[in-house]
């Protein structure tokens, strides 16, 4: 069989742990076999991060805007235990937000729905797709403790030497402060790649923030969102039939819970955060999430969203097969090649990723899936070890 050709590369981020082992089994026995692989490899392991002072993820970010197209393995965030533990220069930055941070946006994060493994919620019949912007707000935060009586102002130099000043708190006592930005560009091209994510899914767009606490900086985002819909996107919205509405983030939580499931529901920074765990873990788990990073510029990064599952890495260590779900990692991998399909007009490459993932989804209908998904699974199969899922997988393709 010819393999299938990949004239243009993607960039490739490598990893940590167990994601790292998963990421090359999936390359061996998933992708090399079929495909002409064609990517440009950044090992943002933590070892490598260390002996290049970090210029590796920033070398990387570079590479995804070039390319268009990346994807990710999960990596270590160093904390205190890890510097120890890797003998570290310096306690670097989570690479997730370098990555951010150069190429700003919006990730998409959206849960497989795999057969047999229902909701929590039985209502949610379809996906929930959670957009969390991916700029700013306490992720780009300064904060300090103050130890004595004193005054915190909030203060705005203009370029031109004019003022803007605001008391945050006269303090009695010891305290915390925080200050926290956003840029209007940024919030604005999050609204329209909710937007266009929103067409390109032909379902509704929920947005949800606290205005009437935050009346400025939250009133922004709102403002914002309904400005750019009105001016660009309410006729597109009418003409395929889907709805956008700005609702407060409380009464989105319980309407979410009441929904039938099947919409995007945009979230600024820190909600998403937290909302899509939410939603991964009552839709199955975080190793059941695809995750994209849309930029403005049209680049896009594709990621799994779990972490590098150090427990079973310790097991891995000891010789143990290990019975880790590979299914949002393949996701990042299928997510990547099929956009590259897409932009060069490669529909064998895009078919390709498709088949693929119903390959997975069949293989899982067989009842052959790993422990996480047997335990969540109603037919409770027994769980496999990785390879012999990604082999069971590999085989269905071909088939
Ligand atoms: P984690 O790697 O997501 O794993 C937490 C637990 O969730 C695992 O021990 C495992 O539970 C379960 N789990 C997660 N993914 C799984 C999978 N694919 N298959 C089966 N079970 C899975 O989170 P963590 O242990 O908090 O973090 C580990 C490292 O990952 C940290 O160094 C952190 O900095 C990093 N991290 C990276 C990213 C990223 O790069 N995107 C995101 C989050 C965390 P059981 O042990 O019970 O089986
Ligand atoms: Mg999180």
């Amino acid at each position: 069989m010819d393999k299938i050709r990949m004239p243009n590369p993607i960039a490739e981020l490598d990893g940590d742990e167990m994601t790292r082992i998963l990421w090359r089994q999936i390359k061996d026995i998933l992708l090399l076999p079929f495909v002409e692989l064609n990517t440009e490899y950044y090992d943002l392991s933590l070892p490598h991060r260390d002996e290049t002072d970090d210029e590796v993820t920033l070398e990387a970010a570079k590479a995804i805007r070039r390319l268009k197209v990346g994807v990710k393995c999960a990596t270590i965030t160093p904390n205190t235990g890890r510097m120890t533990e890797y003998n570290l220069k310096r306690m670097y930055k989570s690479p997730n937000a370098t990555l951010r941070a150069y190429l700003d946006g919006t990730v998409f994060r959206t849960p497989i729905l795999a057969p047999g493994i229902k909701p929590v919620i039985p209502r949610w019949e379809a996906p929930i797709t959670v957009a969390r912007h991916a700029y700013g707000d306490i992720y780009k935060a300064v904060e300090m403790c103050v130890e004595e009586k004193g005054k915190a102002e909030l203060v705005f130099t203009s370029e031109g030497g004019k003022e803007q000043r605001e008391t945050i708190f006269d303090f009695d006592s010891p305290g915390v402060i925080q200050g926290m930005h956003n840029r209007r560009d940024s919030i604005e091209s999050f609204a329209r790649a909710c937007f266009e994510y929103a067409l390109s899914v032909k379902q509704d767009l929920w947005f949800s923030a606290k205005d009437t606490i935050s009346k400025t900086y939250d009133e922004e985002f709102k403002r914002v969102f309904e400005s750019v819909f009105a001016s660009d996107y309410k006729a597109r919205f009418e003409e395929a039939g889907i709805v956008y509405f700005y609702t407060l983030i409380d009464d989105a939580v319980a309407r979410a819970v009441r929904s039938k499931g099947g919409f995007v529901w945009a979230m600024k920074n820190y909600d998403g955060d937290v909302m899509s765990d939410m939603i991964s873990a009552a839709f199955g788990s975080l190793a059941l999430m695809s995750s994209v990073l849309v930029s403005p510029d049209g680049c896009f990064e594709y990621e799994a969203s779990h972490g590098t599952v150090t427990r079973h890495y310790y097991r891995y260590l000891k010789g143990e097969k290990t019975s880790t779900n590979p299914i949002a990692t393949l996701w990042a991998w299928t997510g990547a090649l099929r956009k590259r399909g897409e932009l060069d007009g490669l529909s064998d490459l895009a078919g390709f990723a498709d088949s693929v993932e119903r390959a997975a989804l069949r293989t899982i209908a067989d009842g052959v899936m790993t422990g996480d998904m047997a335990a969540l699974c109603e037919n409770g199969a027994a769980g496999v070890d990785s390879e012999t899922f990604l082999k069971e997988i590999a085989k269905r393709v071909s088939a």
